[in-house]
């Protein structure tokens, strides 16, 4: 073993606030040359703390670069056809750059029903079918805005991926697959796992770069990491009122390059990546 002795703590915030400054920049520029602001819609239904607290996030950091955002909140009672009414109202609507129906939603209806309602142009989430279709063909498309976050991150401390042996766990429609299409396309060689793989923390140990998007607090322990890897913790789980990644974060310093904490880690990026996406998607309008 040959432990990397000094671990980088990712600051998923400072590198957030780098591409935002950029992503003001651009939005500033629009505006100097008379355009309208680009505008992200975001839909909540019922009255969730967490949800609430995270529309509250995005509205600020739409601000602060200057986009417009604008807020439909339904309750909790709604029904599928009220949500799909406000997504085809936003649909139409030519000063609404992207649309994010904010999850969860009530059981009674079905994301996959609402996902399909957004317009593609403006699925800044990436979750519509066709965009998540064209992530497969490696076509150009919107990127699911974590596993976007993640890859941003990986380029930006220059994380070899040509080749490199990346272990994705988790296999969700919004974190694990997507960036796993992403890895592979960057010609990593991609290793899926799950709850039911075997031997997860063999896996592990050979991956250079290992992204854990599970949900089950610290479920990746120092010595599953291999000497040098690059650590991404994707998960946020509520322990006793208190945040808790999927990486033993402690317990992984020494063996990795980098880790990304569970808090200030990949959550600045994926907002990041939302205003990035309604950026391009407002770009591509005008053209
Ligand atoms: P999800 O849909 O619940 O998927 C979890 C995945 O983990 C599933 O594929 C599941 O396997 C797998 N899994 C569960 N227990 C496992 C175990 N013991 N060993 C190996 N694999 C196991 O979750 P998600 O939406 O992808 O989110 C994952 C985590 O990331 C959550 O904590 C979520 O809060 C967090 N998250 C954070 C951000 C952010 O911006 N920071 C964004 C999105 C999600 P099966 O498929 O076999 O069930």
């Amino acid at each position: 073993m040959n432990p990397s002795p000094q671990t980088v703590v990712v600051d998923g915030l400072g590198l957030a606030q780098e591409i935002r400054k950029e992503l003001g920049e651009t939005v500033a520029a629009h505006l100097a040359a008379g355009r309208r602001a680009p505008c992200l819609a975001v839909v909540l239904v019922g009255d969730d703390p967490a949800s609430a607290s995270y529309i509250k996030g995005k509205r600020r950091a739409c601000k602060r670069i200057g986009m417009e955002s604008v807020e439909r909140t339904l309750p909790g009672t709604a029904s599928q056809d009220d949500i799909l009414a406000v997504v085809d109202e936003l649909n139409r609507n030519d000063g609404v750059d992207g649309i994010l129906v904010q999850l969860p939603l009530p059981e009674a209806v079905s994301p996959h029903a609402v996902a399909e309602a957004v317009l593609p142009a403006k699925d800044v989430d990436g979750l519509h079918p066709l965009n998540a279709g064209h992530l497969l063909h490696g076509q150009p498309c919107h990127v699911p805005c974590t596993p976007a976050g993640i890859l941003e991150i990986l380029r930006r401390f220059e994380i070899p991926l040509e080749g490199a042996n990346a272990v994705v766990i988790g296999r969700s429609a919004i974190v694990g697959k997507p960036v796993s299409l992403l890895l592979q396309q960057q010609n990593a060689t991609v290793t899926m796992c799950h709850s039911r793989t075997r031997d997860l923390a063999g896996l592990c140990r050979e991956a250079d770069i290992l992204v854990a998007a599970v949900g089950v607090p610290r479920l990746v322990k120092g010595d599953w990491v291999k000497p040098g890897a690059a650590v991404i913790d994707v998960g946020v789980t509520s322990v006793a009122g208190e945040l808790v990644g999927d990486v033993d974060t402690e317990g992984v310093q020494g063996h990795a390059k980098i880790v990304t904490p569970h808090r200030r880690g990949v959550g600045p990026m994926t907002i990041t990546m939302l205003l990035g996406n309604t950026v391009t998607a407002y770009e591509d309008s005008l053209a």
